[in-house]
């Protein structure tokens, strides 16, 4: 875990007059999220070749970042976890490297029975509340937003949403994503939450939302927290990939929401040299649960165009889930998933324990690769 000290953002030259109250406000983070190449530019020194990396490709998929998650970046280079995640890349637009992909693999604009609901399994449904988020991640699997330009829903689209769901009783749970719907303000927020949690049918709403990893100060907002309170059926599901990415300050925000009766969950993207290793995995499972995240998806990157230069061999999350099962507490371990491409669904993927079996017994290989065999 990063322990970032008081006044940490002061040793960046250009942020170093910025009191307390204002960099530990989420609305500040927003309003002051850093957009163009001067923007960047204030805060690193940008070589030539980045330069260029820029101007090609952001002009394509757009680039944004919290002052926050751009502070935790260690060296201001494609070897560093964070910049990967947010800095441009060619590889995102060269057609060579984006083989077999599409821009909605999973058809979820197809599957949609009102604009901006996705309807694949029968109790489930996920709502695209905005398409704004405060950090433009490289790897998104909803990347064909960064071609639109940005923008909330309108409340009559929310109703026709609203209206969807009321009248198909089989939804127990509503998905609120986006973009990043914690970015929306809370009054809009409310009106989300206000209404699903009228619809009696509806058991769970949950929230995946970044701004745990990249605006944390958005869960100090006592306004928040109170709806997180009032409608008591709200889960928080996250998206930390790696352990520089959890601080004190996530462990701060974390208790605020916890403390509101909201489970924490994370999912996270298995991605080539950002986090395909099994020791920088294990360290993020272990940091999630020291700040009681409990670690739900590993995902095997999806084949959406402009991404999917970060996939992993399929097997990479195998191995990985291999390792730790014994040597960390089961809590640290998520689920394997791969979101089928063409909107069949998410399969997830085990390491198999069982190494033969006959009608009286089984043997079993254990975790470590010992095998015992139980009879029936
Ligand atoms: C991932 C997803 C869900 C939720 O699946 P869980 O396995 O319950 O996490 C629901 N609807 C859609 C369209 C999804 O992509």
């Amino acid at each position: 875990m990063v322990n970032l000290e008081e006044g940490y953002w002061k040793k960046i030259p250009f942020y170093k007059n910025v009191d307390k109250t204002r960099w530990e406000d989420w609305k500040w983070q927003i309003a002051n999220r850093l957009t163009s190449l001067e923007d960047v530019r204030k805060v690193f020194p940008v070589d030539k070749a980045l330069k260029e990396v820029f101007l090609k490709t952001a002009t394509i998929y757009h680039f944004g970042t919290t002052p926050y998650y751009l502070s935790l970046i260690k060296e201001f280079s494609y070897n560093d976890p964070i910049f990967k995640q947010i800095f441009p890349h060619t590889d995102e637009i060269n057609p060579e490297k984006q083989t077999h992909t599409s821009l909605d693999p999973f058809r979820e604009e197809e599957l949609s029975p009102v604009d901006g609901l996705t309807h694949r399994y029968p109790d489930r449904v996920l709502f695209r509340a905005t398409n704004f988020c405060s950090v433009y991640c490289r790897h998104c699997m909803r990347k064909r937003n960064f071609l639109e330009p940005e923008r909330a829903r309108p409340k009559e689209e929310y109703d026709r949403m609203f209206e969807y769901i009321r009248k198909n009783p089989q939804i127990r749970e509503v998905l609120i994503s986006g973009g990043d719907p914690l970015t929306l303000p809370n009054k809009k927020l409310e009106y989300i939450l206000k209404n699903l949690y009228q619809i009696d049918h509806i058991d769970i709403i949950r929230i995946g939302s970044r701004e745990l990893v990249v605006n944390p100060y958005r869960f100090f907002d006592e306004g928040l927290l109170e709806l997180f309170d009032k409608y008591d059926k709200v889960w928080l599901v996250s998206h930390f990939n790696h352990p520089n990415e959890i601080t004190n300050i996530t462990k701060q925000a974390v208790k605020n929401v916890l403390k509101t009766g909201t489970p924490v969950l994370n999912q996270t993207v298995l991605m080539k040299s950002v986090n395909d290793d099994e020791k920088t995995i294990e360290t993020l499972m272990r940091d999630l649960l020291r700040c009681k995240i409990k670690p739900y998806y590993l995902f095997y990157c999806d084949p959406v165009e402009g991404t999917i230069h970060f996939r992993t061999d399929l097997h990479r999350g195998v191995e990985i889930l291999e390792h730790l099962r014994g040597k960390v507490s089961g809590l640290a371990t998520p689920i394997y998933a791969v979101d089928l491409e063409g909107g069949y669904g998410k399969v997830p993927v085990f390491p198999n324990y069982i190494v033969e079996e006959t009608d009286e017994y089984v043997i079993f290989r254990n975790y470590e690769g010992k095998l015992v065999k139980q009879f029936k």
